[in-house]
Parts: structure tokens; C-alpha cells; sequence
């Protein structure tokens, strides 16, 4: 009589036993299935940041302004890339976002690629079919050739009205920066598509405190190209983390671009000081982007430069301290053909030097 007892008892404990595990089974397979489907990818394009302006900012930031180096260092690692287009060793900004986003490597001033007339799909299209969500914030209008190759195709970079016309039919679901005098005379077309289309930085605060919902985002910052750093009400910083808290809603995740534009302006220019201003914009953003990535592993972050600008070389050889008065010198007013540093966060192993085409490679695989 004991002894049925404590056999029906046994027989109790090892059904309830393995009723716990087949839960915790399902559970834990389901928590797993859902973050391998969710995997996200931030692009920072440090546009015209070589190493020298890498190089001088670490040394502004932690030994001049005594903020500590800069969070380029909180990375998992680096590798180095090259930047050539297809017709030249020095490229401009048009073939080398095209490498970035589509693998393809195409002539300057060509911005996407067009095959068997349609165009090739880019990393964003290829997020979008995955049933991610997609967004882009720059500091330049939204048709520059960076933004542009990831959304558009046009033999020429400078064709705003063409680029622009193709973002009404494009795969983003938030967009910031300028050039809404391009964009006039299609805001009722973006509307149609679904788009909430508002221009002014001012607004843009308005709409991030209010936590307003909507389906689609365009917001204009600017008539045409933002301002400087200095003149800029919001910082990337700020724009890049309301992005993510609209776009991480996605159970499916992400692709978001960043562009920290103008770096690359004041290579042009030779101006050390507001290359430093543009530098320190994209410093902070790396913050956020860090940040974001410890509390979501599934993310891949990525900083790359499509080249580097204005051949810069720090020379102080009396200085003990970098300061905005150490001796530098430019040695153009243009592009260079010096590999670029790029850095990740996240789950891959890049080799020490790729081609700018197989920084596409390293979010295609990611995604898959
Ligand atoms: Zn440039």
C-alpha cells in the first residue's frame, strides 16, 4: 500500500519536473527566436574623417578640454578600409556612400546603382524586405549624396529634383535633415505615402516632446543645408535618440544612417576649430549609440568614413599638449586616398583591412 504511494508520488514529481523544464524550453526558445529575428544596424558616417581629425579630437577632448579621450576608444574594435571608387583613387562622397550601401563600387559623382533598369537594392531595402523598420539623420539636406545612395539612383549627385523624387517612394520610415526648398513641391505627394512632413528644428523638439505617434516622419531641419555645429538648435545626439525610441518598436529592428555631414565641409575649408565642433557633434552621438547597444546586444553599430579631407597633418613638434593652436597643416582642399578607421560594436569579425564595398558585406551577413 506504501509502496503505490510513493511510486504515484514519484511518478507526480517526474511529470511535474519535466513539465517545468518543457516550459522553461519554450520559453527560452521563443525569447531566443525573437531576438534572432530583431537584429539592428547603425551606420555612422563620419563624412571626410580621416585619422588625423580622429587623431586630434581624441587629443582636444582628453588633454585639452580634460573631458577624458574620446568614446571612439569604447568600441570592441577596429579595422581600416579602403576608399577607392571605380574611376579613381581619390573618390568623392557619391561612390563611396554607393559602396557602403549597395557592395557595388561605381564612378564618382554616381550616387546607387541602376541594373537591368531597376535600381540595385540597397542595404535599406534589403532591412525593409526583412520587415525592418528604417531611418536616416544627417546634417546636410536629405538629397546629398551620402542620404541619396541609400534611398536613390542618379547618374549625377547633384540632381536634387530626381533624388528627391525618389524619396517619396523610398523605404524610410523616419528621415532628419534639410533641404525642405527641394522637397516644396512634393509635400503633398509625401503626404500620400503616409508621410507626417514638418520643418524647423523647433518643431522637431515640439513632436519629440510631445511624443506624438504617427506612421512616417520627414523633418526637415533646415531650407537648405543645416548650419554649423556652433548654430545647430539639436545635436545628433539628441535626433539619433528619438530615432531609435521610434524605431526600436520594431520587434523586427532596424536599419538607421547617421551622418555627421560636416566634418568634411571644414576639411575643404582647412578649418581646424570647426572640423573639431563637428567632431565633438559626433563624439556625443557615439555615447547614445554605445549606450543603446549595451542594453540591446542584437545591435550592430558601425563608424566609418567614406574618406578622408584637406590632408591633414599635425606637425607641432615644440607642443607638449595638443591645443586649438597646434601646429597643423592642409595639404589640399579636397579628398585624400588614405584609408579610413572604421570601428564596431556587436557581433562581427571584420579583417584588418576591407574594401569600402565589404563594409556592406559586414551588415548584409549580420542581417541574414
Ligand atoms: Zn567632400
Amino acid at each position: 500500500m506504501r509502496k503505490t504511494s510513493i511510486t504515484k508520488n514519484l511518478f507526480f514529481l517526474i511529470i511535474f519536473v519535466f513539465s517545468i523544464f518543457s516550459f522553461v524550453f519554450v520559453v527560452a526558445k521563443s525569447i531566443f527566436n525573437d531576438s534572432d529575428d530583431s537584429k539592428s544596424i547603425i551606420l555612422i558616417i563620419g563624412d571626410g574623417m580621416g585619422l588625423p581629425i580622429i587623431t586630434a579630437y581624441d587629443y582636444y577632448k582628453g588633454e585639452y578640454k580634460n573631458q577624458g579621450y574620446s568614446s571612439f576608444s569604447k568600441f570592441d574594435g577596429s579595422f581600416l578600409v579602403r576608399t577607392r571608387s571605380e574611376d579613381y583613387v581619390v573618390t568623392d562622397s557619391a561612390a563611396g556612400a554607393t559602396a557602403f550601401a549597395t557592395g557595388i563600387r561605381v564612378k564618382n559623382y554616381q550616387v546607387g546603382v541602376m541594373k537591368n533598369g531597376s535600381r540595385t537594392p540597397t542595404i535599406m531595402d534589403i532591412a525593409k524586405n526583412n520587415g525592418k523598420s528604417t531611418g536616416i539623420v544627417v546634417e546636410c539636406t536629405l538629397t546629398h549624396a551620402t542620404p541619396a545612395a541609400f534611398y536613390s539612383f542618379s547618374k549625377s549627385r547633384s540632381d536634387d529634383d530626381t533624388i528627391a523624387r525618389q524619396l517619396i517612394y523610398s523605404n524610410i520610415d523616419i528621415a532628419i535633415g534639410g533641404g525642405f526648398e527641394i522637397f516644396q513641391p512634393y509635400i503633398r505627394e509625401l503626404e500620400k505615402q503616409g508621410y507626417k512632413v514638418i520643418y524647423g528644428e523647433e518643431k522637431l523638439d515640439k513632436i519629440i516632446k510631445s511624443n506624438e505617434d504617427f506612421r512616417r516622419l520627414i523633418a526637415f531641419t533646415a531650407r537648405k543645408h543645416p548650419p554649423k555645429y556652433k548654430e545647430r538648435r539639436m545635436d545628433l545626439a539628441s535626433k539619433t535618440s528619438y530615432v531609435l525610441s521610434k524605431l526600436s518598436k520594431n520587434r523586427n529592428g532596424f536599419f538607421l544612417m547617421v551622418e555627421a555631414s560636416q566634418i568634411d565641409w571644414y576639411g575643404h575649408e582647412n578649418k581646424l576649430m570647426e572640423q573639431l565642433d563637428e567632431m565633438e557633434d559626433l563624439d556625443k552621438l557615439l555615447d547614445v549609440v554605445i549606450s543603446y547597444q549595451n542594453s540591446n546586444p542584437n545591435t550592430l553599430v558601425l563608424v566609418v568614413s567614406d574618406h578622408e579631407c584637406g590632408g591633414l597633418s599635425l606637425i607641432d613638434k615644440k607642443a607638449n599638449k595638443f591645443s586649438p593652436e597646434f601646429k597643423v597643416n592642409y595639404s589640399s582642399d579636397y579628398h585624400t586616398a588614405e584609408h579610413i578607421v572604421g570601428f564596431y560594436k556587436g557581433f562581427i569579425k571584420p579583417k584588418p583591412i576591407i574594401d569600402n564595398t565589404e563594409v556592406y558585406n559586414l551588415m548584409y551577413e549580420y542581417m541574414r
